[in-house]
């Protein structure tokens, strides 16, 4: 109320005279939402809980408002494949819960669209699945740095390899190019690079029951390898989360979030690497905290999105 007499009694000052002497006790509007686009509609997983949760997320967390673009529903439906063009360009960040088995059923118009929204400096989020998605698509390839499935072969580049804990890529000729073992829980581990994303996290801690996707493959091109896990099946680490830069664009990809329950994607810590990775992607910057019941190294946590408080410790 002080502040509003304020004011009125300088009612006659030149505009911007009130607000020059009055704002010091204002408190800090917040910074505007980050405006995110995720994209679903085909995926070998059940999509519509995936986008559910995740959006969730992204929403609860209080830092994004999320629109959703779901494609065409089958590989026939031509003419409606040829209409779907999401205006990428409106949005800070676009988000992929979205995997065509690997033939990518995109118009010409749409695939370059995202190569010039994301290549110009945008923002791109991947998910799980959505890299086994477009195995026949050289610049979303670039884009992931790799995949799995979806047609690749050893043709298609290199998996990602942690020796004497650098990570380098091998060729890997005669090898898989996607594949994984039971459900399991896991440490994620940091690789130690410095980055906004992990800054605060721990170096280590123990994700709920996910799939654990080894042997991905391709281009490899201007990755870093921020966490890895140890994988059962391949009997290496796997990378769990990467950043990619192609062109002016920031990719974040994450082959966590495998949903046949919610377990996974309401494990805290993937959930804050999730909204973290996607502000990163859309900003370059970090400003969401580590929230409370983030996993320790022997324990998971799984907290519905809603219910998870985004204070630091
Ligand atoms: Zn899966």
């Amino acid at each position: 109320m002080l502040k509003l007499i304020a004011c009125l009694s300088l009612a006659a000052l030149p505009f911007g005279a009130c607000s020059s002497q009055d704002t010091e006790k204002t408190p800090e509007a917040p910074p505007a939402k980050l405006r995110v686009l995720m994209l679903d509609g085909q995926n070998n997983h059940d999509w519509r809980k995936t986008t559910v949760a995740t959006k969730a997320t992204l929403e609860a967390c209080g830092r994004f408002t999320v629109d959703v673009a779901t494609s065409p529903a089958g590989r026939d439906a031509q003419e409606e494949w040829a209409d779907w063009n999401p205006e990428f360009a409106k949005y800070d960040v676009v988000f992929s819960n979205y995997n065509d088995g690997g033939q990518c059923l995109w118009s010409e118009k749409t695939k370059q669209d995202l190569v010039d929204y994301v290549s110009g400096g945008g923002g791109l989020v991947i998910v799980h699945a959505a890299n086994n998605s477009s195995g026949d698509w050289l610049e979303y390839n670039k884009m992931i740095a790799v995949g799995g499935w979806g047609g690749r072969t050893p043709q298609h580049g290199s998996h990602l390899r942690r020796v004497d804990g650098k990570w380098t890529t091998d060729p890997a000729p005669t090898e898989v190019s996607g594949s994984h073992g039971r459900q399991l829980e896991f440490v994620v581990e940091s690789a130690g690079v410095p980055h906004p994303i992990l800054e605060g996290v721990p170096d280590r801690w123990m994700h709920s029951t996910d799939e654990l996707y080894d042997s991905l493959r391709g281009p490899c091109e201007n990755v870093t390898v921020l966490a890895s896990a140890y994988a059962p099946r391949s009997k290496r680490h796997e990378p769990v989360i990467m950043t990619i830069a192609y062109g002016e664009g920031r990719v974040f990809h994450t082959p966590l979030g495998h949903v046949g329950s919610d377990v996974p994607v309401h494990c805290v810590g993937f959930q804050t690497i999730v909204a973290r990775g996607t502000e990163w992607a859309a900003t370059g910057a970090v400003t969401l905290p580590v929230p409370k019941g983030f996993p320790s190294e022997d324990k998971i946590s799984v907290i519905p999105p809603a219910k998870v408080v985004w204070k630091a410790e």
